[in-house]
């Protein structure tokens, strides 16, 4: 006669909520029992070891599909429980968090995979997709008799004798229709793949359904493989490199595991082994990818692991969100994983160890730019953005790596801000950097620069206006501003006399030409003296302005823009003096054309007009 009983009161409450709330999250059923499976072997192991128990067996854990019978079978070979165990650690234990479980999670439908883990839980999940579950389990005592348990609901249940032989616990799912795609090969492979893929024993899977003898047709060739049954395969790699010391990992294996782990075939940059016991229990391996381009930088993928199981990717609460660009796993035995992620956002622990893989990403960039300089350079195309945005995300972070930030000039040499300084600023006068966006379209005023031995900083990707601004900010004592080519005129000219009766002059003849009222125009000595003019933007005015069009609201503020002319050129000195009529005119209009044309494409009407008047005055030289 089976002995029935009731699991507990509470059950009734909990199971139609956790049955809900899981639907979405459903595979980490797979992950509870695998990691229950690994739980019960090391439970022997420590036994074995303190010589309380006798092992003869490669200990092992086996996913078992069944598809005739409909079943999905995890089998161990533990500890095993007795018939009092599973009556305790089964039925009752599993609720005692029970009230508190209903009174707190009520609402936190995101959270169920790790709720169900917090609150013992675990074993229960396998109602989500079954229909029926059966325990059959001998304990590894003295004289144990194997036992049975069966319960159709994770409500009520039956206890019987059991006819298992060997020592261990096997758990039979017989699975609910609408979830019968568990006993597809490739779906479970999926699952244990991604939550098991580092469990610390070996688990195997194998299909073990009954292969039905076919008879093959006449004359038709008999299949080879057909009625063999498929061999276990191993699923998982049970010592992943991230336990292993650094000392005794090659380079080979870093870049094997990272490609088998993130599927990405291109080769890391490099890499940090994280290897900590104190002030927190933490390993793991944070990868820097190659980044293909500025958009798809997100794409990184921080794996959690818990005691070699997988927790889950990307959880921002215990890494800070700009590592996320990069790729990695990590390891964390002794977080709190299981509980909700309100919780972790105000745990003071999370906090710390967020700090502590910060710190340590910054201690790496460091030691590569003092000890490997030229290799970090190489680097830097492809990590700068992460770096800006790591420095922009958290200030900590930026004082680390401050003298490891790299500014590549158009000259192709990568300096510090401390080296472009010395280069390039002069002492008592407020530092500026130049900078292009644009080496292409703003080639002319580089080279203006660049001919007085100015150097210029390439600054071309989106995330280089936030850090310029923020570099301006966070540095201010200092007084460093950073200038596009085309936002000031002060290095290109020398400060000298020019009458203020020709600027007006002036002033008034290019608004006349150029037809815009508001042009503002500077008489100054160049200190070359092949350019005309060019036209210069302010530099704040044009940044609010591209920032406001970053926030997808464009404010269409016309550019704060000056015609600055060289007073040492002979077509300046000419316009001053020139008679009234359509060729001054022209020569106004063209003058401001090329300065224009200096910093970026003229739009399509203007163009036409342009060139329109450089063939009529073209055709002057020879009247
Ligand atoms: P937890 O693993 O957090 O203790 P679970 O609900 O997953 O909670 O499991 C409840 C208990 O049932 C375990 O603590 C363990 O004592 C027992 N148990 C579950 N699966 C096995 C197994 N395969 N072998 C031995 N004991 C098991
Ligand atoms: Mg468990």
């Amino acid at each position: 006669m089976p002995e029935k009983g009731n699991i507990s009161i509470n059950a009734k409450n909990i199971m139609p909520v956790i049955k809900k709330w899981l639907y979405s999250d459903r595979d980490i059923f797979v992950r509870e029992l695998v990691s229950n499976c690994c739980d019960a072997v090391s439970k022997m192991k420590r036994l074995v070891s303190i010589g309380e128990a006798e092992n003869t067996e490669e200990y092992r854990v086996d996913v078992l599909i069944n598809r005739q019978e409909g079943t999905l079978t995890f089998r161990d070979n533990g500890l095993g429980m007795t018939a009092d165990e599973v009556k305790k650690y089964i039925a009752q234990v599993a609720f005692s968090g029970a009230e508190d479980f209903l009174s707190k999670y009520k609402n936190e439908k995101d959270d169920a995979g790790g709720i169900i883990g917090h609150f013992g839980l675990g074993f229960y999940s396998a109602f989500m997709v079954a229909k029926k579950v059966v325990i059959d389990t001998l304990s590894y005592q003295k004289d144990a008799q194997a036992a049975r348990w069966i319960s159709e609901d994770g409500m009520e249940y039956e206890m019987e004798p059991s006819d298992r032989a060997t020592r261990g616990t096997t758990i039979t799912l017989y699975l609910n229709d609408e979830d019968k795609e568990f006993l597809e090969m490739w779906k479970l492979t999926e699952v244990l793949e991604k939550y098991c893929g580092f469990m610390p024993v070996p688990v195997f899977v194998q299909d073990v359904t009954p292969v039905e003898k076919k008879e093959p047709a006449e004359g038709e060739e008999k299949p080879e493989e057909e009625d063999k049954p498929a061999e276990p395969r191993q699923i998982n790699d049970v010592s992943p490199l991230w336990l292993k010391k650094p000392s005794e990992v090659t380079d080979e294996e870093y870049k094997a595991f990272y490609h088998k782990v993130f599927h990405d075939y291109d080769e890391p940059l490099f890499w940090i082994h994280l290897n900590a016991e104190y002030p927190f229990n933490l390993k793991g391996i944070l990868y820097f990818p190659r980044l293909k381009n500025e958009f798809t930088a997100n794409e990184g993928v921080i794996k959690l692991y818990n005691n070699q199981v997988f927790v889950a990717d990307n959880i921002k609460e215990v890494i800070p969100e700009f590592l996320m660009l990069l790729k990695g796993a990590i390891d964390c035995p002794d977080l709190p994983l299981n509980v909700s992620r309100s919780f972790l956002q105000n745990d003071g622990y999370v906090k710390k160890m967020a700090a502590y893989i910060t710190r340590k990403v910054a201690d790496r960039l460091v030691s590569e730019f003092n000890n490997h300089r030229e290799d970090y350079q190489k680097y830097w195309d492809d990590i700068h953005p992460f770096v800006k945005y790591g420095c922009i995300k958290d200030e900590k972070f930026y004082d680390r790596v401050k003298n490891a930030l790299l500014f590549k000039t158009t000259a192709g040499d990568y300096l510090t801000l401390e080296e472009y300084r010395n280069a390039n600023c002069e002492e008592g006068k407020d530092p500026v950097v130049y900078y292009t966006s644009d080496e292409k379209r703003q080639a002319q005023m580089i080279e203006m620069y660049t001919a007085q031995n100015k150097g210029v900083v390439v600054l071309n990707t989106l995330i280089d206006a936030n850090f310029i601004s923020f570099l301006e900010f966070t540095e201010r004592e200092s007084k460093l501003t950073f200038k596009r080519v085309d936002a000031a005129a002060e290095d290109l000219t020398e400060t000298g006399e020019t009458s203020e009766d020709d600027r007006k002059t002036l002033e008034t003849l290019f608004r006349e030409a150029s037809g815009d009222d508001n042009l503002e125009v500077q008489l100054k000595a160049f200190k070359s003296d092949e350019m005309i003019s060019m036209i210069t933007v302010d530099e704040q005015n044009r940044r609010f302005t591209e920032m406001s069009r970053q926030w997808g609201r464009d404010l269409n503020l016309p550019e704060k823009r000056t015609l600055v002319l060289n007073d040492r050129h002979p077509i300046v000195q000419w316009l001053k003096h020139a008679p009234e009529g359509d060729t001054r005119k022209a020569v106004c209009a063209q003058v401001v054309d090329l300065a224009e044309m200096a910093r970026q494409p003229l739009v399509a009407e203007r163009m036409v007009e342009f060139l329109r008047r450089s063939n009529q005055l073209l055709s002057l030289v020879v009247r």
